[in-house]
């Protein structure tokens, strides 16, 4: 039977506060009792730690960058959306992605990575890994799964791709490349940072789930945040008091941070059908009118097939658009014209913000690849990346982004 992660979700979300209310309370102590001196020991021993419903490991905690009860609840939340048996939230989703590969590579070790991910993510791979940790990446299209498997060798530990990925929208084949790390005793790891609730990666055999909070799980672009989606064993690796890479890193989220992004989980499968919507909707549109536009939803796209096979149902394509207006000059006066006279969006990197957000990837998130580069992860100099928001009429936004194409000469009349 297909996933559900709505009910997963509901089937989670019953922690009361300490007093019977509906919220979980906010837990903000960094350090807790015991009532008796020798479950210290056992706390120290991992014998003993924090309990979900369905554990019985005794429901102590130590001290808050180890577990805090808050932060556990939300990362449970997440977990369930994402359908893994664990999950724990921290404090970006580089920490998320960071301490991720670190727990599970050593000097020596390899990665074969996507090409075409997220700039901070390709940083830590291609320069901060192999100069600080001795961990080196072999990037691939990750389209081509020959190229993939070519890449894996005896050193490779991790495979790593994200979902959706920028900006032309390009969807990982996650049951293959389950498949194929696998069999070469690989994990895969995946950020899905762009489709929550969309896909649920761990569904379809990723080991592991990485999470930008800060986007669409945020919604309000107030907040940094990152969660970490998988089993128990990881997660109380990642924890271990010796050799955990969130417990001696340390990115930890604070308790008040975890109780405001719990309350915004309810209300994530309206937000992401909606950006959907809407995104759909501008993205057909926009093709009908003979623009080059990158969506996932449209039968044109590349990735059609394969995100339709994957995706849980009701949430849509997503909400993200890449339109390509012919060069940065058209780009920058669309945006400008957009923002500045119309309101329509926000000039501004980001996704998963409840207005629109737009940027030019060649002259921003995309900017340090190379010419050459650009032109090969398919990224022209006037390609506008937009995250379409929920505000406003959806009629007049339309009005708006119309006017600001006749304006800039993309369209006549
Ligand atoms: C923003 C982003 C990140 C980094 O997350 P932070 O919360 O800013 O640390 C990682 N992956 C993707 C796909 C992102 O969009």
């Amino acid at each position: 039977m297909a996933f559900d992660p709505i009910r997963s979700l509901s089937a989670a979300r019953h922690e009361f506060g300490e007093h019977g209310g509906v919220n979980m309370s906010i837990e903000a102590s960094t350090t807790y009792t015991v009532m008796d001196a020798e479950v210290m020991p056992e706390i120290f021993q991992g014998r003993i730690g924090p309990a979900a419903q369905h554990e019985s490991s005794g429901g102590c905690y130590l001290y808050a960058r180890h577990f805090n009860p808050t932060v556990y609840v939300l990362g449970r939340y997440i977990s369930a959306i994402e359908g893994t048996e664990a999950g724990y939230a921290c404090a970006s989703g580089m920490s998320a992605i960071s301490a991720s590969i670190m727990q599970l590579c050593q000097p020596g070790d390899e990665v074969v990575s996507s090409n075409t991910i997220y700039g901070g993510s390709f940083a830590l791979l291609k320069e901060y890994l192999p100069a600080h940790a001795g961990v080196t990446t072999r990037f691939v299209d990750i389209t081509d799964l020959d190229a993939v498997e070519r890449a894996i060798t005896d050193r490779t530990r991790v495979l790593y791709t994200e979902t959706m990925s920028n900006p032309t929208l390009t969807v990982s084949d996650i049951p293959a490349l389950a498949k194929i790390a696998h069999e070469r005793g690989v994990r895969l790891v995946v950020d899905n940072t762009f489709t929550p609730l969309i896909v649920s990666p761990a569904t379809h055999g990723a080991d592991i789930v990485v999470h930008s909070v800060t986007k669409f799980i945020s919604g309000a672009s107030d907040i940094i945040a990152g969660a970490i989606c998988s089993t128990t064993e990881f997660l109380n690796e990642l924890m271990d008091l010796h050799t955990g890479s969130l417990m001696l890193l340390g990115p930890t989220m604070d308790p008040r941070t975890a109780f405001e992004l719990s309350l915004r989980l309810p209300h994530l499968p309206l937000r992401m059908k909606e950006h959907s919507r809407r995104a759909h909707e501008f993205a057909r549109r926009l093709h009908d009118l003979g623009l080059t536009v990158h969506y996932p939803g449209l039968h044109e796209h590349p990735s059609h097939q394969t995100l339709t096979r994957i995706m849980n149902e009701g949430f849509g394509y997503g909400g993200m658009i890449a339109l390509d207006t012919g060069s940065r000059q058209t780009a920058f006066e669309l945006m400008e014209y957009l923002q500045n006279e119309e309101q329509f969006g926000f000039m501004a990197v980001s996704l998963g913000y409840f207005d629109t957000l737009m940027s030019c990837p060649s002259a921003s998130t995309s900017s340090e690849l190379s010419d050459e580069d650009l032109r090969a992860a398919g990224i022209s100099p006037g390609l506008v990346r937009l995250s379409i928001g929920y505000t406003g009429d959806l009629e007049d936004r339309w009005a708006q982004l119309e006017r600001g194409l006749r304006r800039v000469g993309l369209l006549r009349g």
